[in-house]
């Protein structure tokens, strides 16, 4: 059995002008594709063709990690967007953003800082810890909080530059900035 690109939680165009089409084009039909290309490439004819794509991400195996994870980060990535979503958190994720970090705008400048400080390749993002705390972590190139036992992930933007070079070049922080129009609290809600 191959792992399968799932299908965007929108249209290609749905999340412009922030994240244009062209974007989406490159970034989920180009690299988000790619990854799960050459996943099946290295699991075709053997055992892992068995395992989910979570499985396999957890082996940590070197000759599979890399795009597994990035197959998983990506696809958690698009629904941490929405064309509907950005502005003020509501539900249960505000109060918890609340307790963690003071404020919605604390937790914002956290975050911000947090992402435009990831050097390299990268994620950042939204996890839950065991205590039930809200925490802002940083992952290196295809890294992922799913491989930690400890942490959920809630939320997450991919801060690699192919994320963002279409649209905005090397301003990372302009990209940030469409993040916070986008960025989906029903998907946050859910996994809390
Ligand atoms: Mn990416």
């Amino acid at each position: 059995m191959s792992i399968e690109l799932p299908d965007l939680p929108f249209a290609r165009n749905a999340l412009a002008p922030h994240i244009s089409e062209e974007t989406l084009d490159f970034h989920y039909g180009k690299h988000h594709q790619g990854y799960v290309n050459k996943l099946n490439a290295t699991i075709e004819g053997t055992d892992l063709e068995d395992l989910s794509l979570e499985e396999i991400v957890r082996l940590e195996d070197e000759s599979t990690f890399n795009n597994a994870a990035q197959i998983w980060n990506h696809t958690f990535y698009w629904n941490s967007l929405s064309p509907t979503g950005g502005g003020e958190p509501s539900g249960e994720i505000a109060a918890a953003i609340d307790a963690a970090f003071g404020s919605f705008a604390e937790f914002k400048a956290g975050f911000n800082k947090a992402a435009g400080g990831n050097f390299g390749s990268g994620w950042t993002w939204l996890v839950k810890n065991q205590a039930g705390q809200l925490e802002i972590v940083n992952t290196d190139d295809a890294d992922t909080p799913i491989t930690d036992p400890e942490l959920k992930p809630i939320l997450t933007a991919d801060v690699w530059e192919h994320a963002y070079y279409i649209d905005y070049r090397n301003n990372r922080g302009a990209y940030l900035d469409s993040f916070w129009n986008l960025v989906n609290w029903d998907f946050a809600n859910a996994n809390l």
